[in-house]
């Protein structure tokens, strides 16, 4: 049997191991995933909606742990891993009041009555990155349940702690084995067989761009459903008629939030020329005062990166005579430290300006007007996520049409919200979670005629 260590990010420690699933154990888990769903699908609604609330509650009071091992296994400061750890109850209560409301349609029809049907795809294969292991197996996970599919979940191999209490969790509120699985293990091994297998009929992969592709192919050949959330270089924009001190304070936390470990992360600062010089006086402060430390700290803001190989991979980003314009702080010694860096001028051809840094990495630059500012943000073959200050409400809503981008904020840095549909524009993936009509994607629509003439 393989097992996998996992390390403390902040102190480099092992905090414990975890025995990784076969290939064989993948497939056997498909198979038995596949045996429960026709009893799950066939719960009353109302009886599915109390097990989604019964498990929303186990995880409620399982809280304070799910953030503890947050904070352990994947190095997130004790706030937000607590946040974390709440949001997947909320958007299991959420979800939960969805079986109830997953109604079909009447259509006119002449002879007779024609009625429309939302049946569950069957197996979710349901594969989560290491950045966000609760939120993300959580947007996938409830509204898949609700609709009356059985999910098999992998979590990123660094981070499966989280993901395999709620599993038991699961089983803990009273959920029949099977309906929702846990299995940690390799992307390669686990994962892919999730991929492969017949009886999944639908896999949710949230991860980098060049992994959710090669998934995308493997699901072709089965014309398998998919939805793919994938990476990002989004914009931040910063108008000269906007609240400047509002958009400067609030910078760090749209890309520094979770150490730039973020899909969302708003990478690329593009500011009104005529107030670049102010706008970055008063982005240094906001910079330099992040709070970088022990992430069991209440105080703390940002913790370390995932592992040694990432911050050696966000470090490549910044290399020496790299245009270093201001740095936060970051302790030394042990643990995956890197510190909030802010990089201009960047020549248009910086990999740290064209790519997915990943880390606590963003770059300024300098913008004429209007025209040029949605030119520079729609430069990417990326569009996930942006953020828009200005005061002209006329420009926001403009600017926010032009942005080729699945999620935008204006005069905010609020990103991802469970209850608003999330998704990528061009390689930042392909279809929409969470929102009101996330249960409707782990359906297939079946139209039914009923001749009503003798
Ligand atoms: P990956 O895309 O490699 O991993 C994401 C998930 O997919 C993990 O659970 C991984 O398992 C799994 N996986 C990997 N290979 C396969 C496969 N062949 N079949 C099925 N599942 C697979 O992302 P990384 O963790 O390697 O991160 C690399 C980069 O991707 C980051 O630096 C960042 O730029 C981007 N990224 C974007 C995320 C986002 O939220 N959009 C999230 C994570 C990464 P395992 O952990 O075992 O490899």
């Amino acid at each position: 049997m393989t097992e996998f260590t996992v390390l403390n990010p902040a102190t480099e420690e092992p905090v414990t191991t975890v025995a990784q699933a076969s290939a064989a154990r993948a497939m056997a888990s498909s198979a038995c995933s596949a045996e429960a769903w026709p009893a799950w699908r066939a719960v009353a609604p109302g009886d599915r909606a109390r097990m989604l609330r019964d498990f929303a509650a186990a995880v409620d009071s399982a809280s304070e742990e799910l953030a503890g091992l947050e904070v352990a296994g994947s190095g997130h400061p004790i706030g937000a891993a607590r946040w974390e750890a709440g949001q997947v109850r909320d958007v299991l209560l959420y979800y939960s009041a969805a079986p109830e409301r997953l109604s079909g349609r009447q259509i006119p029809v002449s002879g007779g009555l024609n009625v429309t049907f939302h049946e569950p795809v069957g197996v979710v294969g349901l594969i989560v990155p290491w950045n966000f292991p609760m939120p993300i197996l959580s947007w996938g996970m409830a509204p898949a349940l609700a609709a009356g599919c059985t999910v098999v979940a992998k979590p990123a191999e660094a981070t499966p702690l989280t993901a395999m209490r709620i599993g038991s969790l699961a089983l803990e509120a009273g959920l029949p084995p099977g309906v929702f699985t846990v299995l940690p293990g390799k992307g390669s091994v686990v994962g892919q067989r999730l991929v492969d297998h017949p009886l999944v009929r639908k896999i949710v992969f949230t991860g980098s761009t060049e992994v959710g592709r090669s998934i995308m192919a493997d699901c072709a050949r089965q014309v398998k459903r998919l939805t793919l959330e994938l990476g990002g270089k989004s914009a931040n924009i910063i108008f000269a008629d906007a609240d400047l001190e509002r958009a400067a304070a609030t910078a760090p936390y749209a890309v520094f939030d979770n150490a730039g470990q973020d899909c969302c992360a708003r990478s690329r600062i593009l500011v009104q020329s005529s107030v670049i010089d102010r706008f970055m006086a008063l982005l240094e402060p906001a910079v330099t005062t992040v709070t970088v430390g022990d992430p069991a700290s209440a105080a703390t803001e940002m913790g370390p990166l995932i592992s040694a190989a990432h911050r050696a991979h966000v470090a490549s980003f910044v290399p020496d005579g790299a245009p270093v314009a201001f740095r936060g702080h970051a302790p030394a010694g042990p643990g995956f430290w890197y510190p909030p860096t802010v990089l201009a001028p960047v020549r248009p051809d910086d990999p740290a300006y064209t790519e997915e840094v990943f880390g606590p990495v963003v770059t300024v630059t300098p913008f004429e007007d209007e025209a040029e500012a949605v030119a520079i943000a729609n430069d990417t073959p990326y569009g996930l996520s942006g953020s828009i200050w200005t005061s002209n409400v006329g420009r926001a809503i403009r600017v926010a049409r032009a942005v080729e981008s699945g999620n935008l904020s204006v005069n905010s840095h609020s990103s991802v919200r469970y209850w608003t549909p999330f998704g990528g524009f061009k390689q930042s993936g392909l279809g929409r979670e969470l929102g009101p009509d996330a249960p409707d994607a782990f359906t297939e629509t079946k139209n039914v005629f009923i001749a009503t003439e003798e």
